[in-house]
């Protein structure tokens, strides 16, 4: 805590995954030696530096632009940027800490990081998001590169942004590099599924879950926070599997209707016309509630897919009360160790985000390997792929739970199987 005052995201998440780990450490005390929790916990690089850029009316704006490069002892380091308003390096930490352990989970060899930039892109013009992407190029292009470090998309980093992004990226070094950036548009490099990866691998880990439970999604009534890239394509997933979410949400307030979200109106606002809910809800003359939590609506199944700490306590109880046995993150922390603890108790089924959205970075680096060979995959088979990764990390959670004594508990699973596999890559390549 002293170390690192005020970053109050990042000791959250490093809370929740020490508070896993003391079965591993008594069993295992060659990672005590060799202080390999500590090291984990310090980043191996952070850059902070400026972002000038001029906004249409000619004015210079100066943002704060991050990357930290937390751990690189499976792979480069692989993680999204954020650009938000909110973004500061507590956040920025708390991602590329949990990135580490979520890309160990796939078992895809890339270590963690995340970067992003407190510029908020609401109501900016398309000219002023591509210099605001180049000014930020211009100077990371020189901390990243396919072998050191590979960043992607996150909240409001999508297909736009990253093909600004590489655009500068290019033309500053003068190589088509494809495997520096993910989450590319299909002509230029992009992986088919990359896209839909984190909402359908948040449902595919239900989906495992619910089977093993003699269930399906079939009929169920289901909730799913956001209505950005991870809500959208959880939607999808969960309408294709028989399941009605009734309800999705913005910070503005969340829509509901019973029969179930229209999904091509709510793409075609969100994704063509760069709208809101609430213009999804005048077009569908459907009930928007403003600032009300969306946890409120009944369901037997909540996805949480926008952003951290959105589902307290309070929200949980509500969400217990109303008969949901299902929780799984697909935002990254967007449960509050309050929430987890009251789900804990009533028996609520918890998937953490390091598991269950795991599906997007997994996908990222089926579009590094797709680069690598200069080859593109079809959809079937990235899908397959993708299908078998995400019932690969069901899998591990919950052996490694039951090994270590805790079975049926996925925050154990996942936190003890990510922390094992970068432990023991760590000790095998000394200390550095
Ligand atoms: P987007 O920017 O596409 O969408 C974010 C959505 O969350 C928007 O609908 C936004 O609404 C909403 N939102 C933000 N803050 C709040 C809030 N306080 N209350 C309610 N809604 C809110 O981001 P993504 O969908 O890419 O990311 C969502 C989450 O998933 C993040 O936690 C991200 O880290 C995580 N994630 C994303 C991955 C990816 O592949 N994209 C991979 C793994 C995790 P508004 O427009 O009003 O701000």
């Amino acid at each position: 805590l002293r170390r690192n005052p005020g970053e109050s995201e990042f000791h959250q998440s490093v809370h929740e995954v020490l508070d896993s780990l003391g079965p591993v450490v008594a069993k295992h005390p060659e990672y005590a030696d060799a202080a390999v929790i500590n090291r984990l916990c310090e980043p191996e690089r952070q850059i902070i530096f400026r972002v000038p850029w001029v906004d249409d009316s000619g004015n210079v704006q100066i943002n704060r632009g991050f990357r930290v490069e937390f751990n690189s002892a499976l792979g480069p380091y692989k993680g999204g940027l954020r650009f938000h308003p909110t973004v500061y390096l507590g956040i920025v930490k708390f991602l590329g800490f949990e990135q580490i352990f979520k890309n160990a989970l796939t078992g895809m060899p890339i270590g963690g990081g995340k970067g992003g930039s407190d510029f908020d892109p609401k109501g900016r013009s398309d000219g002023e998001v591509m210099r605001f992407c180049q000014a930020y190029m211009t100077e990371l292009y020189r901390h990243i590169g396919e072998y050191t470090d590979v960043p992607a998309g996150d909240i409001g980093v999508g297909e736009r942004e990253i093909g600004y992004l590489f655009g500068q990226y290019k033309r500053i070094t003068n190589r088509y590099e494809s495997g520096v950036l993910t989450g590319k548009g299909l002509a230029w490099g992009g992986s088919l599924v990359r896209r839909e990866a984190t909402g359908y691998g948040t449902v595919f880990f239900v989906e495992e879950i619910l089977r093993h439970r003699h269930d399906s999604f079939d009929g169920k009534q289901v909730v799913v926070s956001g209505s950005g890239n991870v809500a959208v394509y959880a939607i999808e997933r969960v309408q294709q599997l028989g399941g009605i979410v009734v309800a999705c949400s913005d910070s503005g307030g969340y829509v509901y209707e019973e029969k179930g979200i229209d999904l091509d109106t709510l793409k075609h606002v969100k994704e063509q016309r760069r709208g809101r809910l609430l213009d999804y809800a005048t077009e569908r003359t459907a009930t928007f509630v403003e600032n009300r939590p969306i946890w409120e609506v009944p369901c037997d199944i909540a996805l949480p897919c926008a952003t951290q700490n959105e589902l307290n306590g309070t929200d949980a109880a509500t969400l217990v009360r109303n008969g949901c046995t299902v929780v799984a993150e697909g935002a990254n922390m967007p449960c509050t160790p309050e929430a987890a603890r009251v789900f804990a108790e009533a028996g609520t089924v918890f998937a953490p985000g390091k598991a269950a959205n795991a599906g997007g970075v997994a996908t990222s680096a089926l579009e590094m390997q797709q680069n690598a060979s200069r080859d593109s995959w079809t959809f079937d088979h990235t899908l397959d792929r993708l299908g078998d990764i995400m019932r690969g990390i069901h899998e591990r959670c919950l052996t490694t739970a039951d090994e270590y004594g805790a079975p049926g508990n996925y925050t154990a699973g996942a936190n003890i199987a990510g922390f094992t596999k970068v432990a023991d890559a760590m000790l095998a390549l000394g200390v550095i």
